[in-house]
C-alpha cells in the first residue's frame, strides 16, 4: 500500500510502499477514504513527542470503509478511527471511566499506524459509525478536532464568555458547539491575523483580536489550542475570578513564570488529554444536531507535507484533510451502515 510516513523526526514525511496491514484479533481491515490532519501529526513529524518506532504512519482522523470486520461491522460500512486506538481496560484509570488516561493506552498514528495510507487496521471497539449527514471530507475533522474539542469545552465548565486561543481546526468546531450551548465566544489569534479573525466572526464569534492582550470583556473560561506557552498567562490575565483555562494540545512550549495574583481568585489552569469512547459517542450524536459545519481544505495523500507545512504556517481556514481514495468522489449522505 501507498503511505506517507515519518522516517526521521524533523524531516518531511516520506512516500513509502508498505506491506498491506494484516488484521489481528478484534480488528477491522479498513480502506482509508480520507484522513484529517491534526496539529498532533505535526508534533509527531517534528519528533516533539516520543516516537515508539520508525517509520510511523501518522493520522488519527480516519474516515474509512470496512473491508473485513471482526464482527461489529459489515463490509462496506463507513467508520471513523480516532486518536484513542486501544486501552488496557484494567488499570485504575480504565476502571474509573477515565480510559483517556490509561497507563498503557495506544494511540492511532503514533503507537499504531494511522490513516496517511491506503489501508489501516483498527480495534473495532474504538471505531465510531459516522453520522450520515456528514460527507467523508467534512466528517474527518470531527474525529479529533471535534471530539477532543468537546471534551475541552466540558472541562472549561460553566459560564457566559468563552475565549478560544488559536483559531484552527478545533476552534472552528468548538465555536459552533459553544454557541449552540449559549456561550458568547471571543476568538484570540496572532496579532494582525485578519483572515482567522474574519473567519471566527463569520462563525459567530462576537469579537476577534490579539491573543496577547485582554479582550473587551473578562472571560469565564478559555481554551488554548495553539502550542504557545505564553498564552497561559495571557489567558489568565484575560479571565475573570473563578475562570478555568484549558490547555487542549498534546504539546506546548514552556509556560513562562507569572505572578500569583493572576491565578488568585480561584482561577484554574488545566490540560485536557485524549478522549474516551463516551466523548466520541456524545460528540458524534451532537454534531448533526448543532449542526456543526466543518470547513476543510483537501490535499491528495502525496501532498501530505504541503498540508503539514500549511498547518504549521497557519495558512488555512478550518481543517486540512488528506484525500486517500480518489477512485470516486465522496458520496454525500451515504448511510453509516
Ligand atoms: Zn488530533
Ligand atoms: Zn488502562
Amino acid at each position: 500500500m501507498r503511505a506517507m510516513a515519518v522516517t526521521a523526526p524533523g524531516q518531511p514525511l516520506e512516500a513509502l510502499e508498505l506491506p498491506d496491514p494484516v488484521r489481528g484479533d478484534g480488528q477491522a481491515l479498513l480502506r482509508v477514504r480520507c484522513c484529517g490532519v491534526c496539529r498532533t501529526d505535526l508534533h509527531v513529524a517534528d519528533g516533539e513527542l516520543e516516537l515508539p518506532r520508525l517509520p510511523i504512519v501518522p493520522g488519527h482522523q480516519i474516515v474509512a470503509e470496512v473491508v473485513e470486520s471482526a464482527g461489529r461491522f459489515a463490509p462496506g460500512d463507513r467508520v471513523g478511527v480516532p486518536w484513542l486506538g486501544w486501552t488496557c481496560g484494567e488499570c485504575r484509570f480504565c476502571r474509573s471511566g477515565r480510559e483517556n488516561l490509561c497507563d498503557r493506552a495506544r494511540f492511532t498514528g503514533l503507537d499504531l499506524d494511522g490513516g496517511y495510507a491506503e489501508l489501516a487496521v483498527a480495534d473495532e471497539r474504538f471505531c465510531f459509525p459516522i453520522p450520515a449527514a456528514f460527507p467523508d471530507l467534512q466528517a474527518a475533522p470531527l474525529l479529533c478536532a471535534g471530539l477532543i474539542g468537546l471534551r475541552a469545552l466540558r472541562l472549561a465548565g460553566e459560564g457566559e464568555r468563552l475565549g478560544l486561543y488559536g483559531f484552527g481546526a478545533s476552534a472552528h468546531i468548538v465555536l459552533q458547539v459553544a454557541r449552540h450551548r449559549g456561550w458568547r465566544v471571543f476568538a484570540f489569534t496572532k496579532a494582525g491575523d485578519s483572515d482567522s479573525q474574519a473567519f471566527a466572526r463569520e462563525l459567530g464569534a462576537e469579537w476577534a483580536g490579539d491573543a496577547l492582550a485582554p479582550g473587551p470583556e473578562e472571560l469565564d473560561a478559555a481554551i488554548i489550542f495553539a502550542p504557545a506557552g505564553e498564552l497561559v498567562p495571557a489567558a489568565l490575565r484575560a479571565s475573570a475570578k473563578g475562570a478555568t483555562v484549558v490547555c487542549a494540545g498534546i504539546h506546548m512550549s514552556d509556560i513562562p513564570s507569572f505572578p500569583y495574583e493572576i491565578l488568585w481568585g480561584e482561577r484554574t489552569v488545566r490540560s485536557v488529554a485524549n478522549l474516551t469512547r463516551a466523548d466520541g459517542e456524545e460528540f458524534l450524536a451532537l454534531a448533526p444536531e448543532v449542526p456543526v459545519k466543518t470547513e476543510v481544505t483537501p490535499y491528495p495523500l502525496a501532498r501530505a507535507n504541503d498540508a503539514l507545512d500549511d498547518l504549521r504556517a497557519g495558512r488555512m481556514r478550518g481543517a486540512a484533510v488528506l484525500v486517500v481514495d480518489e477512485r470516486e468522489p465522496p458520496a454525500p449522505g451515504r448511510p453509516a451502515g
